[in-house]
């Protein structure tokens, strides 16, 4: 197969601003690795203040007419966008695991999942409605308008480069908002792919603006601070969330947050074991566990304990560990150095205080960034793996013996993105639903995520949705006209 960089040509590994790719005002440029080898696979732009501000620029100049264009006209550039990634799959999913490092299976179901984010919001953009009705007393009319919010400003983390993109970019246009996406220094191929192949199907200049930096914290607060933004949508962790939230305090800007979470997934003991094992296999596993919404604390009732425990461990350690773009790899290298020192730091912390290591819990030498699929039993309460989010391959199993003793556990912390149950019992999968506090729950299913779904957390999990209707939401205002008719 050929190389994969060489879908992006050096001279689209540049900022894309207004009709432009440029190099950052300052020429500086830095490294982009493939994390299983450590090796550089390309050099792109390192914007600067200037450059963000220029971006910003283009995407003011843009707002008025795209806002004005017609919404079919919206809808008929994201389904062309969808088509584009579509028929380009294999090449978008070899870029993404280039520069990510999950396995090629992964980055094309990925691909699959981003671009359905363009059909349905094309399908979206052509149902944006407002209301007309008669105040309750009489005498006027109620008319609302909804209104694009204007130029949005997207940063986006490295786990899904082209995703966590893809859910922001398509609800804005379909809106009628024109946008600057900052994708994440480790990931910042994809996006730029992206941003040319909407050039390619013709969404106009100044729409879908690309700024790559080293410097994000400088560029997205010069960004926050200028009045001509109007939104910011972030994913990412929740620390650098609230810091974004306070900087997008002072120009009251509308915030989606998609944030960090914890899940606890709850095997029951009446649960049919066979589909709770594939779904906590997909939970924990999808993505290396570099996911949000990754299992990141596995709760089994007594009863089953034993047996779920010893046919999970077999399932993770038959998977095989290696270079994403080889065959048969099913766990590929997490993202860098730092990420895997953590989960070895986590990992040790908890065996210091009690754990049992029964799969894995070792990390390999050579280069990349890889870590075996670890399950560890007997995690004490008190392990740091069980507040902090792993963000890799470990999984650790703590047993109960009630639902209010589990409930209790899986609510003590400050995430509430989603949580997972495993039952056959109806009252039982109700009750869970009502009584964990998570903007999301998979019931008897390990997978949940769905651009036809409203995505997001409560709690330091974040602010808003994405993808449904709800995910269009978040780029419109609305405008009330009282209107006199005695
Ligand atoms: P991160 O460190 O918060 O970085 C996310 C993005 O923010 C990157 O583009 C990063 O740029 C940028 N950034 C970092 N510091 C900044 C600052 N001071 N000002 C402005 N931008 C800044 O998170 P990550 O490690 O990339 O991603 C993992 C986290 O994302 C996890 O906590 C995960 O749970 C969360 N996540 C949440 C969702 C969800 O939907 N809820 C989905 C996916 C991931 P650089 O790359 O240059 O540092």
């Amino acid at each position: 197969m050929s190389d994969p960089m060489n879908v992006l040509a050096p001279e689209h590994r540049r900022l894309r601003i207004g009709d432009a790719w440029r190099d950052a005002a300052s020429g500086a440029t830095f490294a982009v690795e493939d994390p299983a080898t450590g090796k550089t696979i390309a050099e792109v732009a390192d914007a600067d203040v200037v450059d963000g501000l220029a971006a910003l620029d283009m995407a003011s100049k843009a707002m008025a007419e795209w806002a004005a264009t017609p919404p079919r006209k919206r809808s008929e550039l994201l389904t062309a966008t969808y088509r584009a990634l579509t028929e380009r799959s294999e090449e978008v999913a070899r870029l993404i695991t280039l520069e990510m490092g999950k396995p090629l299976a992964e980055a094309r179901g990925e691909v699959a999942y981003g671009a359905e984010f363009f059909r349905w919001f094309a399908e979206e953009a052509v149902r944006v409605e407002g209301r007309y009705s008669t105040a309750p007393a009489g005498g006027y009319r109620i008319l609302t308008v909804p209104k694009p919010v204007g130029p949005c400003v997207f940063v986006t983390p490295w786990n899904f480069p082209l995703a966590m993109g893809a859910r922001k970019i398509a609800p804005a246009l379909a809106a009628g908002c024109t946008t600057i996406t900052k994708p994440a220094a480790q990931t910042p191929l994809t996006m730029l792919f992206l941003a040319r192949i909407m050039e390619e199907v013709g969404v106009p200049p100044g729409v879908v603006n690309v700024v790559t930096t080293k410097r994000a914290g400088k560029v997205v607060s010069a960004l926050l601070a200028d009045s001509r933004t109007r939104k910011l949508s972030f994913t990412g962790s929740t620390e650098v969330g609230r810091v974004l939230l306070r900087q997008a305090a002072d120009n009251v800007l509308r915030t989606s947050m998609e944030l960090g979470g914890n899940a606890a997934l709850i095997v029951c003991a009446d649960a049919d074991l066979d589909v709770a094992l594939d779904g906590a296999m997909v939970a924990k596993m999808r993505n290396i566990g570099e996911s949000c919404i990754a299992a990141n604390r596995i709760y089994v009732e007594e009863p089953v304990r034993e047996e779920f425990t010893a046919r999970f461990a077999e399932r993770m350690g038959a998977l095989s560990v290696g270079h994403g773009l080889d065959d048969g790899v099913d766990v590929g290298a997490l993202i860098d150095e730092a990420s895997v020192a953590k989960i070895d730091e986590l990992v040790a912390d908890a065996v210091d205080r009690g754990a049992r290591v029964l799969v894995g819990g070792e990390r390999p030498d050579g280069p990349g960034h890889f870590y075996p699929p670890t399950v560890l039993v007997d995690v004490p309460e008190d392990a740091r793996m069980l507040e902090a989010e792993i963000f890799g391959p470990v999984a650790p199993i703590i047993s109960f013996t009630s639902d209010d003793e589990v409930l209790a556990k899986a609510n003590d912390t400050e995430h509430g993105l989603v949580g997972y149950i495993f039952t056959r019992d109806l009252q039982r999968a109700l009750r869970f639903t009502e009584g964990l506090d998570t903007g999301m729950l998979g019931i008897n299913r390990g997978l949940i995520s769905d651009p036809s779904a409203p995505f997001g957390g409560v709690k330091q999990s974040g602010i808003g949705r994405e993808g449904s209707h709800e995910g269009i939401l978040e780029y419109l205002d609305l405008t009330y006209a009282a209107i006199d008719l005695p």
